[in-house]
């Protein structure tokens, strides 16, 4: 059965006209869906309890059902766990900040890249999330907090490697970007990828990607290093990745984000700092630096350094003046820091689930 949720706009006025009707319960459907955030047919109440009825016997509204939650105390982030159709789990963050929120959204059950320090990828791939099940993670997780709270940033670093899971996250995001639909702001949707180099130009090419913020996991400033970490870098190796970094039709206000996993006495040193420097070099304009301390999990193999360790680093590049921030995970009490997400055993997770939050 069809989830509706799977249609960009274009495909939404298509599949109205092949049942017969006219084009305008398409804008109809996605002011309810992407406007009000419906999440039943009933709450639709300006269509016919005929045509209410047919659509749903015969398309599906939602993609997730929520399993469980859990707040932190210590920032009010909170990570919600979903079952999608097939049983499989995923994560999706909500992080409050001052004067925005931004949720942290998943495009794959597992990952293939197999990076070395992250949790998501223990058991490999196990499929791509669909265009619907995407979506539905924004629209869910708006009805959850209240659409009072509205969510104006939405970032690609949950689970999974968005550029391996191309055309599903790019329907993903022309519907997010799309006045008639969720209509975000380009500039505040931000794709994170390990670095897949045709994937990314690929990216840059096609004219029906909406041109939003890229990230890349760099992690090292050598190849050695970042192969150690990150295997896709024998294929993709450091030097192509940053050539072809450097030469990407960046608008201005669209800085790459370059992101660096800090973990202890694998790649936090000093002269680590300023090889990344070097390797930057005078593209200082084109890149932010977004430092993120190592988040340990259980059986996992590296460290987190120390915070004096962090700020030298930082102020390393900040000596060369390249912008740089350090990002202290949201949620460390709960788990919910992007990249460490992965379903958790769900035998662990029922005792958090009590009726009350199933309820909201
Ligand atoms: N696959 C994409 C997006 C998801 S990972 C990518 O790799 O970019 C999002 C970010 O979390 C990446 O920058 C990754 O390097 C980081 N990450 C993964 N595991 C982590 C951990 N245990 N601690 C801190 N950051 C981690
Ligand atoms: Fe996949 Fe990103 Fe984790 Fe690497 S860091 S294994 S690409 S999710």
């Amino acid at each position: 059965m069809v989830n509706l949720k799977q249609f960009n706009y274009g495909e939404l006025e298509r599949w109205v006209r092949k049942q017969g009707w006219k084009k305008f319960r398409a804008k109809q459907l996605a002011r309810w869906i992407y406007n009000k955030k419906a999440g039943s047919y009933d709450e639709m109440t300006d269509l016919s309890k005929e045509l209410r009825n047919y659509l749903k016997e015969n398309t599906k509204l939602n993609a997730l059902e929520l399993i469980t939650y859990e707040k932190s105390k210590e920032d009010g982030s909170i990570k919600l766990l979903w079952r999608l159709e097939d049983g499989h789990t995923v994560e999706t963050v909500f992080i409050p900040e001052k004067g925005h929120n931004t949720i942290c959204v998943s495009t794959q059950v597992g990952c293939a890249v197999g990076c070395t320090f992250c949790f998501t990828t223990k058991d490999g791939l196990i499929r791509n999330l669909t265009t619907a099940e995407i979506v539905d993670q924004y629209i869910q997780t708006q009805r959850f907090v209240g659409l009072d709270r509205r969510i104006s940033n939405v970032v690609f670093m949950g689970m999974g490697e968005p550029l391996a899971n191309y055309d599903n996250v790019k329907k993903a995001v022309q519907i997010m970007t799309d006045d008639r639909m969720l209509g975000l702001s380009n500039r505040k949707i931000t794709i994170s990828s390990s670095g897949i180099i045709h994937q990314i130009k690929r990216m840059y090419e096609d004219s029906s990607f909406p041109q939003v913020r890229l990230a890349v996991s760099l992690n090292a400033a050598d190849q050695k290093t970042r192969t150690q970490l990150m295997p896709i870098s024998e294929t993709n190796t450091l030097e192509d990745l940053m050539d072809t970094l450097n030469s990407l039709p960046v608008k201005t206000g669209y800085r790459i984000m370059l992101e660096y996993v800090l973990i202890k006495d694998v790649n936090d040193r000093p002269e680590d700092a300023h090889r990344l420097a070097r390797l930057i070099g005078k593209n200082k304009k084109r890149y932010k630096v977004n430092l993120i301390p190592f988040n340990p999990y259980p059986g996992s193999p590296y460290e987190r350094p120390d915070e004096d360790r962090v700020n030298k680093f930082h102020q390393i590049l900040w000596q060369y003046n390249i912008g740089a921030f350090v990002r202290w995970s949201k949620g460390q009490d709960i788990s919910a820091a992007c990249g460490q997400l992965r379903k958790k055993d769900l035998g662990e997770k029922i005792s958090f689930l009590t009726k009350e939050s199933l309820k909201t």
